[in-house]
């Protein structure tokens, strides 16, 4: 846990050497973490730091992952449908041109946008974050493609993608033959796999890597 000080010693510290707390706002000394050691602010519990061991290797194999299942997620079929005879197949992406082609375009941009768009955009953000720290190049453009990745984090919308398909699911069960394709698997699959690496891929150390790569810390 961090160490709290009264405000004449914490003044003395540089600035690197602080940190404030996300929720409460809580100003204290950054504590020397080892491996798989997490901080905690002491006022409200909020998880200050964690360090994560081989952070960069274990990233890397969820972002190509998360890449390789982008693909299946979003052009296999994520359920086929026979209604009175007529049997269609479903992907994200014939659902984005279905859209388009009643009249919603609105609605299917909104669909590319969030579900399809962003979070390759995403992916692709942070597999070149980490491969510039991985091979220590390019500390600049990683810092700015994080950046940008920090400002995409809201509009990925998976999730919400995945709970429509649920419940159109849940509805049209009763009313066709319903069979769930192997895009759905890979679509839950890709999304377990993000989760997974937005909780390896520690934002704390993805900043000191990119930081001090140029050599000491800056302290402003
Ligand atoms: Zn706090």
């Amino acid at each position: 846990m961090p160490e709290q000080a009264d405000d004449c010693v914490l003044a003395d510290y540089p600035l690197h050497d602080l940190i404030a707390c996300h929720e409460c706002d809580l100003l204290m000394r950054r504590a020397d973490l080892v491996e798989e050691q997490k901080a905690c602010c002491p006022r409200c519990g909020y998880e200050l730091v964690v360090h994560r061991s081989n952070m960069v290797r274990r990233a890397l194999a969820l972002v190509l992952t998360a890449l390789l299942l982008y693909v299946p997620a979003n052009f296999l079929p994520i359920m086929e449908l026979n209604l009175l005879g007529q049997t269609t197949q479903d992907t994200v992406w014939t659902g984005v041109v279905g859209l388009y082609q009643t009249g919603m375009g609105s609605v299917a941009v909104l669909v590319f946008l969030c579900s399809m768009l962003i979070p390759l955009v995403k992916l692709l953000c942070q597999l070149v974050v980490l491969l510039c720290i991985r091979y220590r190049k390019g500390r600049e453009i990683g810092m700015q493609i994080y950046r940008l990745y920090h400002h995409l984090r809201e509009w990925g919308m998976l999730e919400v993608y995945l709970m429509g398909i649920l419940v159109s699911i849940v509805k049209l069960i009763d009313l066709a033959d319903l069979h769930l394709g192997v895009g759905l698997a890979c679509f839950i699959a890709l999304l377990l796999s993000q989760v997974w690496l937005e909780v390896t891929m520690s934002s704390h150390q993805v900043w000191d890597e990119l930081d001090s790569e140029g050599g000491a810390h800056a302290s402003h």
